[in-house]
C-alpha cells in the first residue's frame, strides 16, 4: 500500500517541533519528510519556550527535564518563568504560559539533537531531503515540491520557510509598541532558571540562559529612541563597554489563513510577535495540533483558520495588557506604549467579556471553570495580581495607574 507523505520545509526551531509532532502522532503509514536547504541558516533567536515545548520533545524526542546530558545537548537551562523587574516597584516570576517547567535551548542545536533522536525512535517514518525549494504548488489531492528541480508528491505540506518575503495577504499586528531589538551575548553569567524582562526607560530587554552563553536582546521603538540612545543604555544596565550590536527589525504580523489548499504555515511563515513570554513557539505548537486535526479528524480549514486567528487576538491582548499598566519609568516611551495598548483592548470586546465572567466566576469559587484564553484562569489570576491591576473585582477591566479603569482610560 502506498505511504501517505507529509512534507516539513525548514529547520528551524518551527520546523524541528512540526516534525517532532508529527513523528509522534502519525503512525507508520506516513513518510514524514524533512527537506530544507542546508545553505540557507535558520533565524537562531527565539530561545525560551513554555511547557509544552517540553511535552513535545519528551514523546518524540525522548527528551528528559531530569537528564543532564538532553541538557548538555540542547545548551539547555531550565525555566520557571519569566522574571520581571522594573515593570512595578517590585519583581516577580511570572508563570509560564502552560505547564510548569520549561527550558531554554540553542536553537542551533535543536536540527542535530532532532534528526538523531527522530531517526532513531521513528525509523519508518522519518526521511529527509536536501535542496532549494523553488515551488510548492497546492491541488485538491497533493502538493507538489519543486527541490531543486526534482518534482516531489506529498499528501499535505507544513512551510516553515521562515520569513515571508511579501506581507500584502497578511494581517498586521498593532499589539505592541517596540518594532527593534540589539543583541548582546555574555559567557559569564550568574544562571537563574528564568527568562529576565526588565523594563528600561525605552521598552524592556529579555535574557535567556543557556549554558553557553546567556543573551540579551534590547527592544525598544525606533520612533522615540535612537540606536544609539538603546545601545548607550543596554551597555549601563550589563556594565559592558561594548555590545555585539547584531539587530532585529521587526513588523508584527499574522496570517488569516494558517491552512490554504493542502498546505499549513507555521513559525515566522504564519506569525511574528514580540518575544514577550515566549509566545511564538507557543503559538506554533497550537497550530501543528490544529492542522493535525485537519489531516485526521477533516475538520474544515476554515473552521480552524478561524481558531486559530482567535489565540492569535488571544496573544495580542496577553502582550498589550502587559503594556498598559506602563512600568516604573516616566518616558516618552512609556506614554506612548501605555496609551496605544490602553486603546487597542478598549476595542477588544472578547477582551473586557472575558473579565466579566472571570469576575461572575470568581464571587462564586468557581473560577477553574473559566473559559482559556492564551492562557488558564489561574495563570490570568496570578498575573493580575502580580501585575497589581485587580481586574477580577473591576468587572470593565484592570485598574491601571493613574487610571480607574480601561472602561475609561
Ligand atoms: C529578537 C527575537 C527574539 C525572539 N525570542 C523568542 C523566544 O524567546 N521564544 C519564542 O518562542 N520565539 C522567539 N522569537 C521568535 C523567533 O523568530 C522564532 O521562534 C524562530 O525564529 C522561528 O523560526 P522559523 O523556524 O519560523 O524560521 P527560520 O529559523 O528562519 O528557518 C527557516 C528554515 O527554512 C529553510 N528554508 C528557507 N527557504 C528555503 C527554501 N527555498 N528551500 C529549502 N529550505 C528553505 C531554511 O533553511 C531554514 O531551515 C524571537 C524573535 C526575535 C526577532
Amino acid at each position: 500500500m502506498r505511504k501517505k507523505r507529509l512534507g516539513v520545509i525548514g529547520v528551524g526551531s518551527a520546523g524541528i517541533l512540526a516534525l517532532t509532532h508529527f513523528c509522534t502522532w502519525l503512525g507508520n503509514d506516513w513518510d514524514i519528510v524533512s527537506i530544507h536547504n542546508p545553505k540557507k541558516p535558520i533565524l537562531g533567536i527565539g530561545e525560551s519556550t513554555n511547557g509544552g515545548f517540553v511535552g513535545l520533545l519528551e514523546k518524540g524526542t525522548h527528551f528528559a527535564l531530569g537528564h543532564k546530558e538532553d541538557l548538555k545537548e540542547l545548551d539547555a537551562t531550565l525555566k520557571f518563568g519569566s522574571r520581571f523587574k522594573n515593570w512595578r516597584e517590585q519583581s516577580w516570576l511570572n508563570p509560564l504560559l502552560d505547564g510548569n517547567t520549561a527550558i531554554h535551548f540553542n536553537s542551533f542545536n535543536f536540527k542535530d539533537f532532532a534528526y538523531k533522536r527522530l531517526h532513531k525512535h521513528w525509523p519508518e517514518k522519518f526521511k529527509v531531503i536536501e535542496g532549494d525549494v523553488k515551488s510548492l504548488d497546492s491541488y485538491p489531492h497533493k502538493v507538489v515540491v519543486d527541490v531543486d528541480g526534482r518534482k516531489e508528491e506529498f499528501d499535505w505540506v507544513i512551510d516553515c520557510m521562515g520569513y515571508p518575503k511579501d506581507l500584502s495577504s497578511y494581517v498586521q499586528s498593532n499589539c505592541t509598541p517596540v518594532n527593534r531589538c540589539i543583541i548582546h551575548n555574555m559567557k559569564d553569567y550568574d544562571l537563574e532558571y528564568e527568562t529576565d524582562h526588565i523594563a528600561t526607560p525605552h521598552g524592556w530587554m529579555f535574557g535567556v540562559p543557556l549554558i553557553s552563553r546567556k543573551t540579551y536582546g534590547y527592544l525598544f521603538n525606533d520612533n522615540y529612541t535612537t540606536v544609539e540612545e538603546a545601545t548607550e543604555n543596554m551597555k549601563e544596565i550589563l556594565g559592558v563597554d561594548e555590545v555585539d550590536g547584531k539587530e532585529y527589525l521587526f513588523n508584527c504580523y499574522y496570517t488569516p489563513k494558517m491552512i490554504e489548499g493542502r498546505v499549513c504555515k507555521c513559525g515566522n511563515k504564519a506569525l511574528f510577535f514580540e518575544p514577550l513570554v515566549a509566545n511564538s513557539i507557543f503559538l506554533y505548537i497550537l497550530g501543528v495540533r490544529m492542522f493535525f486535526d485537519h489531516i485526521m479528524e477533516n475538520v474544515p480549514a476554515a473552521d480552524l483558520n478561524a481558531r486559530y486567528v482567535q489565540a492569535i487576538q488571544e496573544m495580542e491582548d496577553v502582550i498589550s495588557y502587559y503594556y498598559q499598566g506602563g512600568s516604573i519609568y516616566e518616558s516618552k516611551f512609556w506614554d506612548y506604549a501605555t496609551k496605544m495598548t490602553r486603546e487597542r483592548l478598549q476595542h477588544r470586546m472578547h477582551f473586557k467579556n472575558l473579565w466579566n465572567q472571570y469576575s461572575h466566576l470568581k464571587s462564586q469559587g468557581a473560577l477553574h471553570y473559566g473559559p482559556t484564553y492564551a492562557f488558564a484562569p489561574l495563570t490570568w489570576e496570578i498575573v493580575d495580581d502580580q501585575l497589581g491591576y485587580d481586574s477580577f473585582r473591576s468587572p470593565g477591566g484592570p485598574k491601571l495607574k493613574n487610571v480607574e479603569t480601561v472602561a475609561s482610560a
